[in-house]
């Protein structure tokens, strides 16, 4: 594992967890709008480190009705389009360019889950809404994190960042980088895309529980907001533009359906998973395996912490591959185990407690 790795492992939780705290960068944080933080979403060609979905926190709340697992493309077609009355599930959804088999095992999906009601008239599936689906989304920012932005690590970084501009799927894009002695040299930014925003985060992580006297962010470049409701290009190819190079750039066209249908995707996943969901593929049943309050933002979040190692672990090295990994011995789960399970099965349930915490209650 590369220093790099871990610290952009850990640079990334870190990231999460300010932006959870502090959205927006400017502070006026508007009591209406909630900040949804995940990690590791986007699409089958794109997938950003952090993603922060503005949600109308009323919209929310109502959203909260249909539970706290996402809901998939499918599902989705089925609540946003259920009729309020009874209507067979041919004439109340629309036609699909997919066999109707599917549709009605959707419907089936969505009543199992209690989120839409459905009986069965003349031999036909009828369905109903329980409620409206809301319209939550507000605004889907994209985060790139770069802890080390050198002038080389920019260049390498603008590519991806012209294809997420040229797309227009977030309405803005952003670099995450830390703060060092030095201020961002205009140079590191020359090639980069103007309408990508810079935030610059305080200090490095030690895993001290003392807070660090840097903390906070600041932003270096303002964004520019990208015009999600157009048509955007989606750059399949681009020519590396050296002597030999003579090919075209290939690219084809996004629809505002497109994107439309895939930012409610990504938000819906944000909404399920969060950014602490990294507990679900690490090793939390490990003995080794902490949660330590980050030395960032005052010590108010914990985050992962390896005591075999004596440093933040990635959640790639976290593994049952691990030489160091040690399961929790079986004493250690011995009061309520197995009903409540080890400190591992502990560590699972504060997370998903902290993200529950975002998630504002449906309304009565
Ligand atoms: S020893 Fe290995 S498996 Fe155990 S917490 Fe550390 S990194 Fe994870």
């Amino acid at each position: 594992m590369t220093q790099s790795a871990e610290s952009e492992f850990d640079f990334e939780l870190r990231v999460c967890a300010w932006a959870e705290r502090n959205w927006p960068p400017s502070g006026a944080h508007d009591p209406d709008t909630t900040a949804l933080v995940a990690r590791q979403l986007g699409t089958k060609h794109r997938r950003w480190d952090t993603v922060i979905v503005e949600a109308d926190t009323g919209a929310l709340a109502a959203r909260a009705r249909f539970g706290p697992k996402r809901l998939d493309s499918d599902l989705l077609g089925v609540v946003r389009n259920a009729p309020a009355a009874w209507t067979w599930y041919r004439d109340a959804l629309p036609e699909p360019d997919y066999p109707w088999r599917y549709v009605r095992e959707a419907v089936h999906r969505a009543a199992d889950r209690g989120i839409v009601e459905t009986r069965q008239r003349r031999n036909r599936i009828e369905l109903r809404r329980k409620w409206v689906y809301p319209d939550w989304v507000e605004r889907v920012i994209a985060i790139e994190n770069k802890p080390d932005l050198t002038a080389s690590a920019a260049r390498a970084l603008a590519g991806q960042i012209e294809h997420d501009i040229a797309l227009g799927l977030a309405d803005e894009v952003w670099v995450a980088t830390a703060a060092t002695d030095s201020p961002i040299e205009p140079v590191l930014l020359e090639d980069f895309p103007v309408e990508a925003g810079v935030l610059v985060l305080g200090g490095s992580s030690t895993g001290d529980d003392e807070p660090s006297s840097s903390d906070g962010a600041s932003v270096a470049w303002h964004p520019r907001t990208l015009a999600v409701g157009e048509r955007g290009t989606r750059i399949l190819d681009r020519p590396t533009g050296g002597d030999h190079d003579r090919s075209a750039a290939r690219f084809e066209y996004a629809s505002p359906e497109w994107k439309g249908e895939k930012r409610l995707a990504i938000a819906e996943r944000a909404y399920e998973r969060g950014w602490r969901s990294y507990v679900d593929t690490m090793r939390p049943d490990c003995r080794h395996f902490e949660l330590r309050r980050d030395a960032h933002e005052r010590g108010r979040d914990v985050l992962p912490w390896c005591a075999a190692k004596e440093r933040r672990q990635t959640a790639a090295e976290c593994a049952g591959s691990c030489s160091s990994f040690e399961p929790e011995p079986p004493n250690w789960r011995s009061a309520a185990w197995p009903i409540e399970g080890g400190p591992g099965s502990a560590v699972k349930r504060l997370l998903a407690r902290r993200r529950d915490r975002r998630r504002p209650d449906a309304p009565e």
